[in-house]
């Protein structure tokens, strides 16, 4: 049986959130880095392919999903999923609306959603407004992130900035009455000429509903919250068997470390309850930029402190920082490249740390998570169960590398997890 379901995520950890969703939903799921070049394996419901286009420029991110998207057709997937993230990152040239535009023309769709609430991590979307937690997206955070700014939290708006596309949306007093009230406020949409409608949910049984009213869409949009619906849907329609093993994972024996380059609250939070328990190294990132002219001498520096350290437990690694510090590091550097350049540092660690035994990652940070993956060679990831809400344990399925080790990686999205996440998650592992 091929696959039933094709995601493509715009980051690395949108994707593992993705696949974890889709794997506690009784799907067996596998997430590939980056499109691969080989059929996927056998034994899967569902294949997320996770690619680093979020702030790309929009045409790089229009191609890279537009080849996610054949190779996920030819693997004989019969729906696919554009997974962005929960708070829907993105800069206003896109790429949510470029994408979600290119994929549907290749497709053939006339209509499709975007959703991004994901009520169990407190993304919610009302009249078309994208709340976190009681606050809206615009006051929760999110407004400083580094690489993608949210501003405004009415995503009619922002979406139509984004879309060629006539951008429309359902209102929760339709989604509450359920799928055929769905149904019927999709063809009002159409009607309208609208090609894409945002979709109010407020809580797990209107994603499930939504599940069912998307069973004629070739393409939906939107948070892994939407894993909860489409699984529902291929269960009711005989497709997808039950299956309490669909996250199943092989033990790994090894050594274990945190690395941490987001700067979203939650993140901060973990880092300071982590940093009070544990050996923590900061990485600084003047210092990255002042050495990368000759050589890497943080990275050794911060890969010497942490193997002594090992045997004891868990080290924690950090470029972790509050808007203030970002703020000043990104008028030194400029935004890219203090990113690119921590990403790159905090990535170097963690292979040279694997190369020192360590076998247990989590990492944090949806950028950070994608340059760890790149410089470890990894090429899919078969999916475990979750730690947090949109964060499973995964044990890689394929490197580049010659006999590399398989490994244990927790890849965090920055506003998720409690925030004793990088403390309880190794309690938590296969
Ligand atoms: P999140 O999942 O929270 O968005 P990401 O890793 O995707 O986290 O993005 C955080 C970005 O901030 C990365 O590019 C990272 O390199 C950068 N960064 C990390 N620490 C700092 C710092 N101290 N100053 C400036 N930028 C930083």
């Amino acid at each position: 049986m091929p696959p039933l379901l094709g995601a493509i995520a715009d980051d690395f950890t949108g994707a593992t959130d993705l696949a974890g969703m889709l794997a506690k939903n009784g799907m067996r799921s596998a997430q590939m880095i980056g499109v691969p070049e080989h059929a996927p394996p056998d034994g899967l419901d569902a294949i997320v392919v996770a690619l680093k286009s979020r702030t790309t420029p929009p045409r790089d991110a229009v191609d890279a999903s537009l080849a996610a998207l054949q190779w996920l057709r030819d693997a004989g997937c019969r729906q696919f999923i554009f997974k962005y993230c929960s708070t829907f990152d993105s800069t206003s040239k896109g790429n949510i609306g470029p994408v979600a535009d290119a994929l549907m023309d290749a497709l053939g769709a006339d209509f499709s959603i975007a959703c991004p609430a994901f009520p169990a991590n407190g993304r919610t979307i009302y009249r078309g407004y994208l709340f976190v937690g009681d606050v809206l997206l615009n006051e929760s955070g999110m407004q400083n992130h580094p690489l993608t700014p949210m501003t405004d939290a009415n995503l009619v708006r922002v979406l139509q900035l984004q879309s060629k596309k006539k951008v429309g949306l359902v209102r929760q007093e339709s989604v509450s009455k359920g799928a055929a009230e769905i149904q019927r406020a999709f063809d009002e949409n159409r009607q309208k000429d609208v090609g894409i409608a945002i979709v109010d949910a407020v809580n797990n049984a209107d994603l499930t509903e939504i599940g069912f009213a998307c069973r004629n869409l070739p393409l939906v949009t939107g948070g892994s919250g939407l894993a909860i619906g489409l699984a529902a849907n291929f269960r009711a329609m005989g497709l997808l068997p039950e299956n309490n093993e669909a996250g199943r994972l092989p033990h790994i024996d090894g050594h274990a470390a945190v690395i941490s380059g987001s700067c979203s609250l939650a993140t901060q939070r973990q880092v300071a309850a982590m940093k009070s328990v544990a050996p923590a190294f900061q990485v600084d990132p003047r210092r990255i930029a002042a050495g990368s002219a000759v050589g890497n001498d943080v990275v050794s520096e911060a890969v010497e402190w942490a193997l002594p350290r090992l045997a004891a437990g868990p080290p924690l690694i950090y470029a972790t920082a509050d808007a203030e510090q970002v703020r000043a590091i990104q008028q030194e550097l400029g935004a890219e490249r203090a990113g690119v350049l921590i990403e790159n540092a905090l990535a170097a660690i963690a292979r040279r740390l694997v190369d020192a035994g360590v076998r247990k990652l989590i990492v944090a940070g949806g950028e950070t998570s994608g340059a760890v993956v790149n410089a470890l060679g990894v090429t899919g990831l078969r999916i475990g169960e979750e730690i947090d809400p949109g964060v499973p344990w995964t044990v890689t399925l394929g490197s580049a590398a010659v006999n590399a080790p398989p490994l244990a990686l927790a890849l965090k999205s920055g506003n998720f997890g409690t925030d004793d996440f990088f403390l309880k998650a190794w309690s938590r592992l296969p």
